[in-house]
């Protein structure tokens, strides 16, 4: 036991797996909230948990652009502009660590790998060629959300557009999302799960634009895996455990937009040559100071939302009981 404490995958898989349930509670928590005005009161009625809008990034993408030019803080989905740049600040300072600590997107997909693995045996690795041109999907995802949201549309649009039934029923939108499944959403995930079994997170690596976007942020990150070349034995174990394919073992450090900060790297080495840090320590820091770095940032950008009035939607009682039945109907 004492052991397993010492090892940062068993508090990167506690923090993924605690934060994965918490997900599924507000998940839970907002399909009661929907339910109660689908059934027109029969269900109880239970507050929106407003943690939810961290499943609309792209709607806190425009609800950034419109606060930047215009100082307005949008009101119907607030927690989903607080998420968003919490989530950038903290791949700007602390790497792309989302992915590897919190996303739950990201907790199953390294389930998935980790199933296949034991299943055949292995993972497999793609094709150099084909490997490449891949990558580039979720770039060409990225530029196509920030040419129409960032680039295209203009602040008094996104003005409009935030005061329409149409963004305040999103989260309404999402939830049918997931809970009625179209054969469409069906085929690509199954496609992509049946990958992901046989390749290291198929879906992050290759689709992701949410991943895409905050990787090139993480670049600015003072925070990188540097590696002590004077202990360093050149055993290549770093790169075998490195869930990104990253060659740690000949780089002095990784600037690379596919590390995740999931310390593998750094949990393996027998020598304890690499570490994660800004290269301006005398010493390496402690391997905990990373993830508690993260984890407060995370919780900041949370208070500091709530404390500031910007966590709860506006929307009342009355706004829901009036726009709930009308879901199906709203196009744009
Ligand atoms: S790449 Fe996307 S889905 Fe994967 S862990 Fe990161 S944000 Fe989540
Ligand atoms: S695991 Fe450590 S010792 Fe081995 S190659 Fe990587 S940095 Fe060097
Ligand atoms: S370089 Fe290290 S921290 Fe970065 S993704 Fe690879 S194993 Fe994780």
């Amino acid at each position: 036991m004492k052991e397993l404490l010492k090892k940062t995958s068993f508090w990167r898989e506690l923090v993924q797996w605690g934060f994965f349930a918490w997900i599924l509670y507000i998940g839970i928590r907002f399909g009661m909230f929907v339910r109660h005005f689908e059934s027109n009161g029969v269900t109880p009625y239970i507050t929106r948990p407003s943690g939810v809008d961290g499943f609309l990034p792209i709607g806190g993408l425009a609800s950034l652009k419109l606060w930047l030019f215009t100082g307005t803080f949008d009101d119907k989905h607030p927690a989903a502009l607080v998420l968003l740049v919490t989530f950038l600040l903290m791949s700007l300072i602390a790497k792309k660590s989302f992915c590897s600590w919190l996303c739950p997107v990201g907790t199953l997909s390294e389930a998935t790998w980790k199933l296949g693995k034991r299943i055949f045996g292995r993972t497999f690795t793609m094709w150099r060629w084909l490997d490449i041109p891949l990558r580039s999907l979720k770039y060409l995802l990225l530029a196509f959300f920030v040419k129409i949201l960032l680039i295209d549309m203009p602040a008094y649009a996104i003005a409009s557009f935030i005061q329409s039934p149409y963004w305040s029923l999103s989260d309404v939108k999402m939830l049918r999302f997931f809970t009625h499944v179209s054969t469409t959403t069906m085929v690509i995930v199954g496609i992509t799960s049946i990958l992901s079994l046989f390749y290291k997170n198929f879906w992050c690596r290759y689709l992701c634009p949410y991943g895409a976007l905050l990787g090139l942020v993480s670049m600015l990150s003072p925070f990188k895996i540097r590696r002590d070349t004077s202990t360093c034995t050149n055993c290549q174990l770093c790169t075998k455990a490195c869930p990104a394919q990253l060659t740690v073992h000949n780089a002095t450090a990784i600037c690379n937009v596919e590390c995740c900060g999931c310390l593998s790297c750094v949990e393996v080495c027998p020598q304890r040559s690499l570490s994660m840090s800004t290269g301006l320590e005398r010493k390496p820091l402690p391997r905990w100071v990373f993830p508690v770095l993260l984890l407060s940032i995370y919780a900041g950008g949370v208070i500091i939302g709530m404390v500031s009035g910007h966590w709860d939607s506006s929307l009342t009682y009355e706004d829901y009981q009036r726009l709930v039945p009308m879901v199906d109907h709203l196009t744009h």
